[in-house]
This record gives structure tokens, C-alpha cells and sequence, in this order.
């Protein structure tokens, strides 16, 4: 028995083929078909925002969404994320300024942000990190005092509500990945979002060449698109979203009950989030030591964490060494545990009773 730290969900494959029937039928298979026109639709009504543009991974849609905001100059951002938030600023032509996170949620620490701003600050852009949201209105209120614009990396945030509302709708522009790893996906894919209207008119320009017309051109562009068999994955994992949901929930609380009494930490909930994901099953190790110990104990069993994140992208060669020590010290801490709908409750004792012995 092999357990990764996630593992895809597939649906019925017969569902699945009764999309490509109909893909076979069309003999239409991108550039905005019938498919990707009724996903898009479906996932404005799902997750409840205005706009929304599938593209093809999550990392063109943070590079998309730079470029429709013409952001050029420092960009005030986590350490503690996936290196494509970093690596899309760099990408674009910016700047990544580091602002160290807070140790409890592991969000951007809002309260370091002001000390950071420069002449040549032009935004914002954090990640809702394991899919808890950041201080939205802590960021909000210092992007307006300073004139910034805010990109929210939400590739974990599917789902995810703050005081009610889909936190997607925060900030200029979030963006969401639909990797095979994400809690909802479709192969490959990713979302931007915004509720500007400018904005959305800028973005869907420029997600497909800036073709206004098949000889016409409205500003440059790139190929952002998805296709119909992309779209199909997704309108066959969306009506079972909630269900993966409720069970990840269900093993997400076996896991604190089973680790309760142990130096085993979990990241705080942002205040306000009424409805979390559990897109991931992060843990804080007391020290890197006992990290790696769990680690190998478990790999030995052929179980398989990840370490989520690390490095601590302010130490990445190309963006020159700035400081982040809460971020670095987590990081070095910080282990995901298996989570995905198919884990049984005596994969999960399994993975704790390791645990505990490793420690
Ligand atoms: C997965 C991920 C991305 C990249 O998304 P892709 O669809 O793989 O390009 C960006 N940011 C974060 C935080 C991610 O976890």
C-alpha cells in the first residue's frame, strides 16, 4: 500500500465519456467551446464573483493578471507559497519585495507591510496559503492608503468564504489553480477572477492573442486558453466538490483528534472564514530534526508527506537574499500530510501512530 500526499480524484469514466461523445459529435475542441463557455458559467454561480476567465494553468492566470494591471516595479509579496507566486513576478518584470508572514496562519504579516513600501511599490500579492485567508482588510486598508493594487494567489482558496462571501472576491484580481492536485480541477487549468469590469474586458483580450475578430487586434496578448476536454474534467468534478469537502473535512478532524496531545501544530484559521476547503492537511513540527525523522518514518512505510513549503521563497537564488526569518523558520518546520477523498480512517491511524512513534 502506497499513500502520496494527494492523490486526483477521477470521476465515473463513463461521465466523462459521455462529454467526449459529444466533443466527437461538434468536432470542437478550443477557443472558447460550448464546454468551457457552461464551466465558466458553472463556476460564477459556484463560487459566487463576477467574472471569471478559465485558462490553461494557474500560473498564466497570476501572469495574466500582472500584465492586465500594466504592474511594473516592487511587488510586495509571501515567502511562504508556491515558488510560481514568486517566479510570475519575476516572470513579468518585477520585483519581489518579501514581507515575512505571520506565524499563526502563515499568511502575509499585514502589520510589515507599510515598513516595506518604497517609491517604487506598485502591489500587493499574497496567497490565501492551504487555502486560509489572509487579513483581507488589513491588506486592503494599506493598499488604499498607498495607492496599491492587490492579487490574491487563490490557488487553494476554491471554495474558501470570508464572513460569508467567496474571499475571491477581495482584492483586484484573484487567481485559482485546477492543477490535478488542487481540491477541484481539471487536469491542468486555473482561473482568474475580478469584479472589475475594465479589468475583465482587458484580461479576456488578452488571454487569447488580443484577437478582437479573427483579423483584428486589440493590444498584445498570449495563449491562455483551455480546451473542451479540459472543460469536461471539470464540469464532471464540480457537482462532487462539496462531497470531497465534507469527507476531507472528516479526515482533517480524525487527524487532530489522532495528534491533539502532541507537539504536532496546525496553522490558526483566519478569524472570519466561514467555510474552510481542507484543501491541505498542513502541520508545524517542533524542529526541522523531528521533521525529518517523521518524514523518513514515514516514508519507510511508503507514505509519502510533502514538504509544503520549502524552501522559503526569499531564498531562492534569483531574487537576491532579503530576510524573512518567520517564514524561514517554518518553513523548515512545516510538513503536509496525506489528504484526499479515497484515504480510509486506518490510512489515517496508520499515518498517526508513525507519527507518534517518530516523535
Ligand atoms: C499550484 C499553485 C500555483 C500554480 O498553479 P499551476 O496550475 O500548477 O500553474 C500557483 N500558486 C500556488 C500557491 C499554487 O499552489
Amino acid at each position: 500500500m502506497s499513500i502520496n500526499v494527494t492523490k486526483s480524484y477521477l470521476p465515473p469514466m463513463e461521465e466523462y465519456a459521455g462529454y467526449l461523445a459529444g466533443i466527437w459529435e461538434r468536432v470542437y475542441l478550443t477557443n472558447a467551446g460550448p464546454l468551457v463557455v457552461e464551466l465558466e458559467k458553472s463556476l460564477k454561480e459556484y463560487l459566487g464573483v463576477k467574472h471569471l476567465f478559465f485558462v490553461n494553468n494557474g500560473t498564466i492566470a497570476l501572469q495574466i493578471a500582472l500584465k492586465a494591471l500594466d504592474l511594473k516595479g516592487e511587488i510586495l509579496t509571501t515567502p511562504f507559497s508556491y515558488v510560481a507566486t514568486t517566479s510570475s513576478i519575476v516572470w513579468e518584470g518585477s520585483t519581489p519585495v518579501f514581507v515575512d508572514i505571520d506565524p499563526e496562519t502563515l499568511c502575509i504579516n499585514p502589520e510589515l507591510l507599510e515598513a516595506a513600501i518604497t517609491p517604487q511599490t506598485v502591489a500587493i500579492m499574497a496567497t490565501h496559503v492551504y487555502g486560509n485567508p489572509c487579513n483581507v482588510e488589513a491588506i486592503e486598508a494599506v493598499a488604499q492608503r498607498h495607492g496599491l493594487r492587490v492579487i490574491y494567489d487563490a490557488a487553494h482558496a476554491f471554495g474558501v468564504m470570508y464572513k460569508d462571501m467567496s474571499v475571491l472576491n477581495y482584492g483586484d484580481v484573484s487567481t485559482l489553480s485546477f492543477h490535478a492536485t488542487k481540491l477541484f480541477h481539471t487536469v491542468e487549468g486555473g482561473a482568474i477572477v475580478t469584479n472589475d469590469d475594465d479589468l475583465a474586458h482587458r484580461i479576456s483580450y488578452m488571454r487569447n492573442f488580443g484577437h478582437n475578430g479573427p483579423e483584428a487586434f486589440w493590444g498584445v496578448g498570449v495563449n491562455g486558453k483551455s480546451s473542451e476536454f479540459h472543460a469536461a474534467m471539470g464540469l464532471c468534478v464540480l457537482p462532487r466538490v462539496d462531497e470531497l469537502i465534507r469527507r476531507r473535512r472528516e479526515i482533517s478532524e480524525l487527524y487532530d483528534a489522532l495528534l491533539a496531545d502532541t507537539p504536532v501544530r496546525q496553522p490558526r484559521l483566519q478569524e472570519h472564514t466561514t467555510r474552510y476547503n481542507y484543501s491541505y492537511y498542513p502541520t508545524v513540527m517542533p524542529s526541522e530534526p523531528v521533521l525529518l525523522a517523521v518524514r523518513d518514518a514515514l516514508n519507510a512505510a511508503d507514505v509519502t508527506p510533502r514538504r509544503y513549503f520549502y524552501p522559503s521563497l526569499n531564498t531562492l537564488e534569483y531574487v537576491g537574499h532579503q530576510p524573512a526569518p518567520v517564514s524561514e523558520d517554518i518553513s523548515t518546520r512545516a510538513l503536509c500530510l496525506p489528504l484526499y477523498y479515497e484515504l480510509t480512517d486506518e490510512e489515517v491511524q496508520l499515518i498517526c501512530s508513525i507519527i507518534r512513534s517518530a516523535l
